[in-house]
């Protein structure tokens, strides 16, 4: 079953010095759940040995009692997974945990490392072995091979040879070591629970165990931890900051601080903008659920048109449910969406999403409102056309495969099978952002901050222009080298 979204990428969680270090983990990775389904792990430190817990599925599936008792000790590390980079397997899962010459190291990185091939491949020819097919063990690989006496300075050098978004923990015994790349693609916040300190890649992490929201961890800052206190560093090269505007748009918890903003203050404004934008004459604002709503919300509120919930979501479909062998139809879209008939009979709706990615889910749920009697149906997207693919820790299809990458908004709207289709302008959603220039919007405009190598595998950059880009997909990823 294709949700036809951009995917959210991973979840990393942090604490050093509190003697529920590994409960916290656990219910910051809980809180973080939406950032990641298919692995989840714990490492936990005692000062002397590292105490690991990881697994395939959900938070919830994977530990329990007895294994959190069994990590033991006062800093831990934690990291909820969707593969952007590496097949679903347990080798792939993090935190990482090796052994190596200076004792045991953990890491967990979300985020995605554009130049790892050609790192992996330099590392292999000078003999490394790697276990898993995830560009987060080059990391482990290139710490290990460094001769700098302390573990902060190992990390640095390491670092400074990789490119592209990354938000880490690493952990030695008695230390631990954060990160947040130059251009801050992903979020990540410091708090305070006592005595510990607490890192997390969303806020909703820091509300559920009631730690205190200090501040963010700056872009290029590495941040050590250790039994003197915490330590603050800017080694790298100052970069502009280059935010992941789809943290706001989709991922993000609405009840998150990222970015200097509330989630739910921007996710409303760009449905503000969106009704401002694009008026439509309709009956009620119906927002697709979960993704839609906070939107909506904004578009209702200022097109003074009642908001209802007229489609409900089913949270609970698992990862495996047994699928009927006669065929039903959109089986894949009702198993997760039902509507109201009462809400939508007869009526003109707006129906606002975050985004449409392939097109195929959007048209189902179209077809799902028509059939419960809308009378109209006007689609509303509370973001630009998504005509790129994301390099940065976010798994999007091919470019090919983005509908709107090859069809514009009236061949959309044709195969939505909507009386209109509009989407928020690029305009309306860098002023719902006070048209702040600190955010990267590679996968509306194609202009990527750092730039990205044409294929998989493929390290050569494609000098193209923007032009360049537009021109007809031959199959292979087109950059925009700014
Ligand atoms: S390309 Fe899109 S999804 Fe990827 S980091 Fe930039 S804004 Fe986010």
């Amino acid at each position: 079953m294709s949700l036809d979204k951009f995917k959210e990428e991973c979840a990393i969680f942090a604490v050093h010095n509190h003697t529920e270090a590994a409960n916290l983990t656990y219910l910051g990775l809980y809180a973080q759940q939406h950032r990641g389904q298919e692995s989840s792990g714990i490492v936990s430190s005692d000062g002397v040995r590292h105490y690991a817990e990881i697994g395939l599925g959900r938070v919830s599936e994977i530990f329990n009692e007895d294994k959190i008792s069994r990590l033991k000790g006062l800093s831990a590390i934690g990291h909820n997974r969707y593969s952007t980079q590496g097949e679903t397997q347990i080798r792939n899962a993090q935190p990482f945990a090796i052994e190596y010459s200076h004792g045991p190291l953990a890491l967990a990185h979300n985020g995605n490392l554009i130049n790892a091939s050609a790192v992996r491949e330099k590392l292999e020819r000078e003999g490394s072995i790697f276990r898993s097919t995830n560009d987060s063990e080059i990391v482990i690989h290139l710490i290990a091979k460094s001769r700098e006496p302390r573990l902060k300075d190992r990390v640095i050098e390491a670092l400074s040879q990789v490119e592209g978004a990354y938000s880490m923990t690493i952990m030695s015994q008695d230390e631990l070591i954060i990160a947040r790349d130059p251009n801050g693609f992903r979020p990540l916040s410091m708090g305070r629970l006592g005595v510990a300190y607490i890192f997390a890649s969303e806020t909703c992490a820091f509300d559920l165990i009631d730690a205190k929201f200090v501040r963010e961890v700056e872009p290029g800052e590495v941040v050590v931890v250790n039994d003197e206190g915490l330590t603050s560093y800017f080694p790298f090269e100052k970069a502009p900051k280059k935010h992941c505007v789809f943290e706001f748009i989709y991922f993000a918890r609405p009840d998150s601080l990222i970015f200097g903003s509330g989630v739910h203050h921007v996710r409303k404004a760009f449905g503000k903008r969106l009704a401002k934008e694009l008026p439509v004459e309709a009956d009620c604002v119906i927002p697709v659920p979960d993704s839609g709503v906070v939107a909506a919300q904004g578009y209702a509120e200022e097109a003074g048109i009642p908001f209802e919930t007229g489609i409900i979501r089913n949270h609970y479909v698992g990862r495996t449910f047994i699928e009927p062998l006669q065929s039903i139809r959109h089986f894949g879209v009702k198993i997760k969406h039902n509507p109201i008939r009462e809400l939508i009979e007869g009526k003109r709706v707006v129906l606002v999403d975050d985004s449409i990615v392939r097109g195929t889910t959007s048209r189902k749920l179209v077809k799902m409102v028509r059939d419960a009697g809308a009378k109209e149906v006007h689609m509303r997207i509370s973001s630009p056309p998504t005509t790129h693919s994301c390099f940065y820790g976010i798994d999007t299809p091919a470019r090919a495969e983005l509908i709107a990458a090859t069809y514009s908004v009236e061949d959309i709207k044709g195969f939505l099978g909507v009386e209109s289709l509009a989407y928020l302008s690029m305009e309306g959603m860098m002023g719902a952002l006070n048209e702040s220039p600190d955010f990267c919007v590679a996968c509306f405009d194609g202009c990527y901050p750092i730039p990205v190598p044409v294929a998989e595998g493929q390290m050569e950059l494609l000098e193209k222009s923007l032009a360049d880009a537009n021109a007809p997909d031959d199959g292979k990823q087109t950059v925009i080298i700014k």
